[in-house]
């Protein structure tokens, strides 16, 4: 009997041993069966049943951390919140993103929804978040009353997190006095303004002293500052460029170029950046963005379209295409259209050749991505492309010039985050406690598709977005609306 005992207590030891080795997995395995007895399966094929999270991204390739991890997990608390695991975890809701990439969610530093934002703003996040955009900041233009902009917009549901800068050009229509532009500037970087805002080309009557002023204040305020340049032209755009570096350099503001491409790098882009390189060399603190396409779409009453526009640009009327229609300009609509306010047109593909354009900015450590556009009007907007397909266009273009997944997503999610401090101090990467502004892409067809006939498409590849931990958009569905006010 004894020996008996002694001999079965051993073999209990040995089997507990055993079980205690083998544990992690075989836990794993006891909970998995467990779950699946529960387990449902939704339209979208994920499975729903109980575990430790609202949901868990399993299988794919994580960009945490300025890198990629295969086969990470990805979880996300009841309040909205990530955990990264390298192990697996349980999720009540479980998405399989095998093949696929799982970022943080694509950050617009140049949304451009300004013009009638109450009436266009359901419209202009629903192409955005469409795009893999979690956040989405107006910082070209923003707002001239930052207070009331949320008072508005913030009890309102909003598709993608969303904030602007202050709209220095609306405060200068309406204020001819200095004292009262300068205060109420203040005022909007009081009231929560993630940035400062200008565009000197659009206002030139604004001399250095006043622009210097707004440096200050933002400098003030440790918020950065945005520049539409004040030249655009071959012969002066590197004055522009000048002139920033002048502002950063006098006053130590974070300046930011808002589209180089366009604005102070179109003809001489190399240069451009190497004034930056060197001032940011010395000490200064200058940015810029780039929006991927190599065409820019103005409205055909500007003054881009005045003089003899047709030797400028090398181009002729056919060459100009109706944005939202595919209809082209000719020598008899010419004269009409242009005298017609509001129509936007779109130059051919190739006017800003990207090898001497963006392809160089986005070599550099200070040049992120930024739209610069948003849609507005349905079903086909007279608004450039980019306003639907700029994120997904923008990785794209980078793999197709060579560089690495990890430099794209750092081009559109890493540095702009980085940009606006502290404002998304809690978004802009995968790590623990941060949102869960998440965007999940297959890296094999991610591109827009959104073209100038038809710029109201969504762009492809992009299988799944998810705003403060809920799903925004999944398999070309929108669905919650879980935005946030963005404010410093
Ligand atoms: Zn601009």
């Amino acid at each position: 009997m004894k020996k008996l005992n002694r001999r079965k207590a051993l073999k209990d030891i040995a089997i507990a041993s055993a079980t205690l080795l083998v544990s992690p997995s075989c836990m794993a395995d006891d909970h998995k069966k467990d779950n699946s007895k529960k387990v449902t399966v939704n339209s979208n094929g994920d499975k729903i049943g109980e575990g430790d999270y609202k949901m868990v991204i399993k299988n794919g390739t994580l960009y945490t951390e300025g890198k990629l991890q295969k086969d990470w997990f990805l979880g996300i608390t009841d309040d909205g919140k990530l955990k990264v695991s390298q192990t697996a975890l349980q999720g009540k809701q479980e998405i399989d993103a095998t093949g696929k990439i799982v970022s943080p969610g694509f950050i617009d530093i140049l949304a451009d929804n300004a013009g009638n934002p109450q009436q266009t703003y359901t419209i202009f996040e629903k192409y955005k978040v469409s795009d893999g955009l979690t956040t989405v900041l107006q910082m070209h233009g923003g707002a001239e009353y930052p207070q009331k902009f949320h008072e508005y917009f913030d009890k309102l549901p909003h598709r993608v997190n969303y904030g602007v800068s202050v709209f220095v050009m609306r405060l200068r229509l309406a204020y001819a006095s200095l004292a009262k532009r300068y205060e109420l500037a203040e005022r909007g970087l009081k009231e929560g303004a993630v940035a400062m805002a200008h565009s000197p080309e659009y206002q030139p009557d604004t001399n250095y002293t006043e622009l210097k002023e707004y440096a200050k204040i933002a400098q003030r305020y440790n918020r950065p500052y945005f520049l539409h340049l004040r030249y655009s032209s071959e012969d002066k755009e590197l004055e522009g460029v000048k002139e920033a570096i002048r502002l950063t350099e006098e006053t130590g503001v974070q300046i930011h170029i808002d589209h180089i491409n366009s604005t102070g790098g179109t003809f001489n882009m190399a240069k451009s950046l190497e004034l930056i390189q060197n001032a940011n060399a010395k000490g200064s603190k200058i940015t810029c963005c780039v929006y991927p396409y190599s065409y820019w779409a103005t409205y055909l009453i500007s003054e881009r379209f005045g003089g003899d526009w047709r030797k400028r640009y090398g181009i002729t009327y056919e060459d100009l295409e109706i944005v939202g229609t595919g209809e082209r300009v000719t020598a008899q609509t010419y004269p009409i259209y242009r005298k017609r306010g509001g129509l936007l047109v779109a130059v051919p593909p190739g006017t800003m050749p990207f090898e001497k354009t963006i392809n160089l900015a986005l070599q550099t450590d200070f040049c992120m991505f930024g739209s610069d556009g948003g849609i507005e009007k349905e079903p086909r907007a007279n608004s450039h492309p980019r306003g639907a397909g700029f994120a997904a266009t923008a990785i794209r273009h980078c793999l197709n010039i060579g560089l690495t997944l990890e430099q794209a997503l750092e081009r559109i999610v890493t540095r702009p985050a980085k940009l606006i401090q502290p404002a998304m101090k809690d978004r802009g990467d995968l790590k623990n406690g941060n949102w869960a502004d998440v965007t999940i892409f297959d890296p094999k067809t991610i591109n827009g598709k959104a073209t100038v006939a038809n710029p109201n498409q969504f762009s492809e590849g992009i299988d799944c977005v998810i705003v403060n931990g809920e799903i925004a958009f999944q398999n070309g569905k929108l669905l919650k609306q879980a935005g946030k006010p963005i404010r410093y």
